[in-house]
């Protein structure tokens, strides 16, 4: 991916590209719950880009981590994202009147 904007979208369809295998459904979960357990770690350690002058092992890291397994758990399920938001937004708009 280039400097441009990234999109949910366009961010699913990168990680289909190089990473995509709808029959590892449970693996994909899997992944997700251990980044969010290693997100869950720097968190409590503190552990930021600006202090470290590096992302290896912190907040920063583990939310791109935790992101990519979101995209792709949505990817192999063929849930966009995008649309997801939107459909949540509404609802959320509607009971917290936003
Ligand atoms: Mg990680």
């Amino acid at each position: 991916m280039n400097d441009q904007v990234i999109s949910l979208r366009s961010l699913q369809e990168y990680i289909k590209g190089t990473d995509y295998a709808p029959d590892q459904k449970l693996h994909y979960f899997y992944k997700l719950v251990e980044e969010i357990g290693e997100l869950s770690e720097v968190i409590r350690k503190n552990r930021r880009i600006k202090d470290t002058g590096h992302i290896k092992g912190t907040i920063e890291e583990e939310l791109y981590d935790v992101l990519y397994y979101i995209a792709a758990l949505a990817n192999v399920y063929d849930i966009d994202l995008e649309e997801c938001f939107r459909l949540k937004e509404e609802i959320n708009k509607a009971k917290w009147n936003k």
